[in-house]
Parts: C-alpha cells; structure tokens; sequence
C-alpha cells in the first residue's frame, strides 16, 4: 500500500469503479476501433461510429439507466440491504446477526449454491426474509442469448419454489449487466429487476471500516445497499453488517425488504 505506484493503480481501480460506466464507453470505443478499422481508417466518422457502439451497451451496464427496461435502483423510504450470491457456508452467520438485530434483508440467490446449501434457502424464508433470483449459474447476460437467460431465470424459480412453496418476484442480474431481452424474459417468469444504489464493493475485501465508510458516505433515504454472502469468503461483510445496522439504527433508518416498498 506504501508503495506509489500500487497506490495510483488502486486509485485507478477505485475511479473505475465508480464511475464504470464512463470507463465502459471509453474503453468499447477504443477496442471497436482496434478490431474494425486499421490505421488509416481511423476517422472521426469511425470514432463517432464506436462511441455509438458503446453509448448504446452503457445502459446495459450502468444500474441507473432504465433504457433496455425498469429497474428498481431506490426505494421511495426506508433502507434495503441486499445480499448476492448465495447461499454459502457463510449465509448461516449472516441470517444469525440479522435475527439478533431483527432486521429483514433481501438475498438474490444463485441456482448452483441453492444446491448446495437447500436447508440455508428454508431457512432464508423461515427467518422472514425475501429471496430473489441471481440466475442458476451467474453469467454475463450480455452474451447470453434471450433462451438461455430465460432458462437461467426460470431454473431458479422453480428450484425455489420446490424448496419452499413461494416464487421470488424481484431478481438482479449478475454483475447488474442487462441486455435488451432480458426485460422480456423476466416479465414473462413475473420478475421486475432490482439493482441498487450503493455498492460499497464489499467483494473487494478492502476491510470492515471502508465497507462501512463507503456505504455511510452514501446514506439516503430509500437506499438500497448491495453487498454479498457467496462466492468467497464473507466474514468482512458480515462485521460491516453488523457495524452498518447498528449505525443506521442509530440515525433512525428503517429496514424494509425490497417487497415491503411500493417503490
Ligand atoms: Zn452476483
């Protein structure tokens, strides 16, 4: 960390982050270039023609844009907290903390941990909170076509609904990357996307305090806060949690399920 040149790429890393969907563009923009038009091809009719290109797939990756169809990125009150990727051997601790805090969260599982862990998804529902769908195995849906992310949606909403007797209403796309037909299939299953509104990038690992700083530094009324219990190991989210409940309880915020609002 003391190291400069690590400490710019991670500053770097961290504006891309934030502001990805720039980086996007750009970046589409500069490949297209490179594979279409060779050297001397390079016009500003060219330029102009890629940065369409990647003004048109910007919305497919930013969660604000609502272009390629609705998403729920707030909420109209309350706070949400969100949890992708699960379910894993972590998942239990998490549902533990939330049962002593009496908070009731939202977990967007994946088909291929609901697997693995069915008991944790029952006891998910069991404990009150909501389950949702995150896909059976987590692809980039831009590449997908429109049958296999109908497939990948519609696994899951029969896995759960075997486990547990309920079908999810709300589903998230991995990484928050949408395609111009994944609208479509997701209405036809009765799904409406949720994205979020702050991703405090706990899959980074980058400590408890900067989860819990990134995400303070962010705090709204109708927020809803991504974080995740799957994939790797989550102990840092699940401190952040802790520490992120007891401050946000402190400033009168109150928890909701992505259902329980009209947003
Ligand atoms: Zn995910």
């Amino acid at each position: 960390m003391n190291d400069p040149l690590t400490g710019q790429l991670l500053k770097i890393r961290d504006w891309t982050y934030e502001n990805y969907h720039w980086a996007y563009l750009a970046g589409t923009a500069v490949l297209c270039q490179s594979l279409f038009f060779p050297d001397p091809a390079r016009t500003i009719y060219a330029w102009l023609g890629c940065a369409l290109v990647g003004a048109l797939l910007e919305p497919c990756v930013n969660p604000y844009r609502q272009v390629y169809g609705a998403a729920l990125s707030r909420l109209p009150a309350g706070v949400a907290l969100t949890f992708d990727d699960g379910p894993s051997e972590d998942t239990p601790a998490l549902l533990d903390l939330l049962q002593e805090e009496g908070v009731k969260a939202t977990f967007f599982v994946i088909g291929r941990q609901v697997e693995k862990y069915p008991e944790v998804v029952r006891r998910i529902v069991a404990d009150g909170h909501q389950l949702g769908n995150h896909t059976y195995s987590h692809p980039n849906l831009m590449i997908c076509t429109p049958g296999r992310t109908r497939r990948e949606l519609e696994r899951v909403q029969q896995q759960i609904q075997e486990l547990t007797g309920q079908k999810p209403t709300f589903w998230r796309p991995p990484f928050g990357f949408r395609s111009p037909w994944t609208q479509s299939a997701a209405d036809q299953l009765g799904l409406r996307a949720a994205l979020w509104t702050v991703n405090p990038r706990d899959f980074q690992d980058p400590g408890v305090e900067v989860i819990v700083s990134r995400t303070l530094e962010a705090m709204d009324k109708g927020v809803i806060i991504l974080l995740h219990d799957g994939l790797a190991s989550r102990s840092q989210t699940i401190e952040a949690t802790r520490q992120l409940i007891r401050r946000l309880k402190e400033k009168n915020y109150l928890f909701v399920r992505l259902d329980e609002s009209n947003g």
